[in-house]
């Protein structure tokens, strides 16, 4: 089976934006060893889409689009090859219902274009999208099969992996399985040194990596026939990527770092707390975002100014003078006060400055301090981070994370 992909969207002719979507299905679709011979790029134009389309049908088993599917005129993907396929939109109740449900939860009035969004391709199979509004499809005919994706990763990601692949997955005669490997505390070019070697000589498991904020994802993709032999493809690699990143790996089964955080102290019977200043309060909600984190997790305090410090904490005046609130001093201090209040096993505090403003020459923009408390043991970091307030606050908690697991592990 061979495919292409054509993204749709004016911004990406322009310059605007990326087409890591390209990037991230031709990827995909080489886990299910489906061969993809071409990529596209298409405005926002019905006239140029068609001919582009009908091109890929012409040489391609499979034609995936993205972008094009949103509640405005230019919107056209989806009519384009309705039409270039001769099917009628039809409308799709239960997608109109979700939509409605959508927007209601949300509080947000709904427009009468959104309807659009509910009309599909007449005998689709519709692929349900639960980030955002506007539902995908998979189209066959003439022995072709057209699949349409939103244009939003956050939206495309989990519709191709929840519907559209293990849709070939059952077409292809392997057994796809992978296993997702988390790294923290590694520049993406330093992890690339330590295992480029790896990633190129692999081609069954194949490795795929994907940074996030402060994170790296490896996925290791092994197909074969049976699920044994998935496995024992994909477990030598994931051990050799554990050799060479050491205790950056903070999972090889794809949890998260506040997952395994909550792992390592329910397995003890131990218990957390948190203080937050710059963070506000992000950690905690991270951690409760873990279902069953009611058995570790025993409260988070958001100490924003001074006076919260000293009053909800106890952090002494004389501290906060000397050293200011974005201190190692005052981390060390919010932590070693809140375990002491809270009596729980761990503790963790934050306070740094996450910009844009409130830097100065000494304490610039990401000047970050964490502090983790563990039976007693105090621990701090100073960091230095890069980016923007959200990217300076969500770095900030993962490090805090990995701190507490690596003294969990002894490390
Ligand atoms: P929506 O329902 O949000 O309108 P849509 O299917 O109409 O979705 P577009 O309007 O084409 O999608 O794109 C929406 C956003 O998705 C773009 O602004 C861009 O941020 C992102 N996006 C679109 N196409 C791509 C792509 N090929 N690669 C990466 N990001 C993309």
């Amino acid at each position: 089976m061979n495919a292409e992909i054509i993204a749709v969207g004016t911004e990406l002719l322009m310059g605007q934006i990326a087409n890591t979507n390209a990037q991230y299905l031709s990827s995909r679709l080489a886990d299910l060893g489906i061969n993809v011979y071409y990529h596209s790029v298409v405005g926002d134009n019905p006239g140029r889409l068609k001919v582009c389309l009908e091109q890929a049908l012409e040489r391609s088993d499979i034609v995936i689009t993205t972008g094009g599917l949103g509640p405005t005129k230019d919107d056209l993907t989806k009519e384009t090859i309705a039409e270039a396929l001769e099917l009628p939109l039809v409308i799709h109740q239960e997608s109109l219902d979700y939509i409605r449900c959508f927007f209601e939860k949300q509080h947000r009035r709904m427009y009468n274009n959104n309807v659009k969004q509910a009309y599909l391709p007449s005998g689709c199979k519709v692929i349900p999208n639960h980030n955002g509004t506007a539902p995908g499809c998979i189209v066959q005919k003439g022995g072709k099969t057209v699949v349409m994706l939103p244009g939003p990763p956050k939206e495309m990601i989990p519709m191709f992996e929840d519907t559209v692949f293990p849709y070939f997955e059952g077409k292809t005669h392997y057994i796809i399985g992978s296993r997702v490997v988390k790294v923290f505390g590694i520049g993406e070019s330093e992890m690339e040194m330590r295992i480029m070697d790896l990633v190129e000589q692999q081609t069954n498991p194949t490795i795929a990596p994907y940074a996030g904020a402060g994170e790296i994802s490896l996925r290791v993709t092994a197909k074969c026939h049976t699920r044994d032999e998935v496995e024992a493809l994909i477990a030598p690699v994931v051990e050799r990527i554990r050799e060479r990143l050491g205790s950056h790996v903070y999972s090889d089964t794809g949890e998260t770092l506040e997952e395994v955080v909550l792992r390592l102290l329910s397995e003890r019977r131990w218990t957390l707390s948190t203080a937050e200043s710059c963070t506000g309060g992000m950690l905690a909600s991270r951690l409760i975002d873990v279902p069953g984190a009611s058995r570790v997790f025993d409260r988070g305090l958001v100490t924003y100014s001074n006076a919260a410090k000293v009053q909800e904490l106890g952090v002494s005046q004389k501290t906060l003078d000397a050293w200011g609130a974005v201190s190692r001093e005052t981390a060390k201090e919010m932590v070693e006060k809140l375990v002491e209040r809270t009596k729980t096993t761990a503790g963790l505090a934050i306070t740094g400055i996450a910009g844009p403003d409130g830097g100065t020459p000494e304490k610039p923009v990401g000047l970050v301090y964490v502090a983790a408390s563990l039976n007693g043991r105090i621990e701090s970091l100073q960091l230095n981070l890069r980016g923007n307030r959200q990217r300076v606050r969500t770095v900030s908690c993962l490090h805090a994370l990995d701190l507490l697991r690596k003294m969990l592990l002894g490390t």
